[in-house]
Parts: structure tokens; sequence; C-alpha cells
């Protein structure tokens, strides 16, 4: 007997529509949501997530929860991606999400060429990233789809020794990241490259006892950066957050 896996309903779908959109790079482009359906969105901390429902040819139909997934009511899947928070701007009723550009993807496409009155829905917001008070300094590794959260986690650290490292295609991906922190942008349109020099800039930081370490980004490239603090650097797993952000060729 089979028996499928029921997980919890995820917050009901707010219905929105693009407001306008604006370049933050020409790798990332900003998508402004808004709508009344906002209200009572709140967002209590920094790196969390939220569904982001494109429509089909313009059309937008909210899909119902089938235990474990969300689907249309035909049975077919919905187009739903998972993004940050980016900004929550609650008098104008406006939510920001920055989105990366990349080669091909349905959220990439969408961003290029959001249209101002289209329709949009978000579920949310999911679990955002408890600051530790105790933390004496925080590592942040990512690579571009890690910007948004990466950038708001630098509004909401204290001011603790902070160290940033973030793997980018192209110079022209490289944003501001608003606060002053030791950064190294790790440039290169080779990925496995950019692994490499992600393990070995981590490998280079010395693990304080009471450090956080905090990274996201290409889930096979996570994987080896858990594997490296957790076996080889024997960093405390509660100190550390790690988080596949997308999968490659998938
Ligand atoms: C908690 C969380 C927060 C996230 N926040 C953001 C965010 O704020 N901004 C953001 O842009 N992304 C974010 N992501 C990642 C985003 O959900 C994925 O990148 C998603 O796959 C993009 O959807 P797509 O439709 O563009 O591409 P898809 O249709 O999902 O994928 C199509 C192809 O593109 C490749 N691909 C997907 N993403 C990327 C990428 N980033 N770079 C290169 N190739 C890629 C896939 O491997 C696949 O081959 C987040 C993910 C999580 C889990």
């Amino acid at each position: 007997m089979t028996s499928l896996r029921q997980r919890r309903e995820p917050p009901a779908f707010r219905l929105l529509e693009v407001k306008r959109t604006e370049v933050v790079s020409p790798y990332m482009q900003r998508v402004i949501l808004g709508g009344s359906a906002l209200e009572g969105f709140m967002l209590d901390g920094p790196a969390a997530s939220i569904r982001v429902l494109l429509p089909t040819q313009g059309e937008l139909a909210i899909p119902v929860w089938a235990g474990n997934e969300f689907l249309n009511r035909d049975g077919s899947r919905p187009i739903i991606r998972t993004l940050t928070p980016r900004r929550l701007v609650a008098q104008m009723q406006e939510l920001h999400v920055d989105v990366v550009l990349h080669e091909e993807g349905v959220a990439s496409s969408w961003a290029r060429s959001a249209q101002s009155g289209s329709p949009v829905a978000i579920s949310g917001p999911g679990r955002a990233y408890t600051i530790d008070p105790d933390a004496d300094a925080f590592v942040l590794v990512g690579d571009e789809s890690a910007i948004p959260a990466i950038c708001q986690l630098l509004e909401y650290l204290p001011t603790v020794p902070i160290t940033v490292h973030i793997a980018a295609r192209h110079d022209d991906a490289v944003v501001d990241l608003h606060r002053d922190v030791a950064k190294t942008w790790h440039v290169t349109s080779d990925r496995s490259t950019a692994d490499e020099q992600l393990i070995a800039a981590i490998s280079r930081i010395d693990l304080g006892s009471h450090m956080r370490f905090w990274a996201a980004g290409e889930a096979a490239t996570m994987q080896r950066i858990r594997k490296y603090l957790f076996a080889e650097r024997s960093f405390p797993r509660s100190q550390a957050v790690v988080r596949g952000y997308w999968k490659r060729d998938r």
C-alpha cells in the first residue's frame, strides 16, 4: 500500500499584480508586486521565502493544495517558484522581489518582461533566519540567487564581524551590498571554478566557536559546502544554515 506524505497547507495565495520593474544589474531584475491583498502580510526577519505563482499565457488560476503540493484543478502543475521577499513597503502595499536573469527559466523570463498590471500571486512568507544573539561573527556565502537574501541579512545582522563570499558570473552581476563588511566576489562564468573558489575561500576562514555560518545557492555546491564544514572542519551543525536554492538542470 502506498501512502502519500501529507504536509501542512501553506498560507493561501494572495492575488497581486506587477506594479513595475527595476534593473538591479544586467543579471538581476527587481519586480515590484502590489495590491490590497498584501494587507496583513508581514516580514519578521531576513532570508525568508515566498511561493510565487506565475501566469500561464497571461492567465492566473489559483491552484488548490493537494496534501503535498499545489495542483491546478485539472491536475496539472502550476508554475510556482520560490523567491526571497526582499522588501515589504507596507504603506505602499508593495513587495519587492529580485530575480536572477539566467539563460532559461520561467521566473527569469517573467522578470525580464513582466508587464505592469499582469497578475501574480504569492503564498507565505516561509520561516526567516533566526539571528542568534550569542553569535560573535557571521559568514555569508552564496551565488547570485542568494544575493537578495544576503542583502537582507546584512540589513538585520548586528554589529559584529561579517565575512561575505559570493560567486557571480560576470563583473556586471556584482551589486552594492549597502554595508561595509569584508566581502569577496568570486567572478567566473565557469561553475566548477566558482565552486572551487568558494570552498577555498571558506577553507581560509578561521571558524570561531561562536561564529554563525549561512549559505545558499546551487544544491550540489551547497552539499559540498555542508560536507566540508561538518566533516572536515567539524563545524557544529546547529551554527550553520546551508540551503540549496536551485538545482542545476532541473
Ligand atoms: C528559500 C529560497 C529563496 C530564493 N530566493 C531567490 C531570489 O530571491 N531570487 C532568485 O532569483 N532566486 C531565488 N531562489 C532560487 C529560485 O527559486 C530558482 O533559481 C528557480 O529555479 C528559478 O526559477 P526559473 O523559473 O527561473 O528557472 P527554472 O525553470 O526553475 O529552471 C530552468 C533551468 O534554469 C536553471 N536555473 C534555475 N535557477 C538558476 C539560477 N539562479 N542560476 C542559473 N541557472 C538556474 C535550472 O537548473 C534549470 O536548468 C530562491 C530559492 C529558495 C529555495
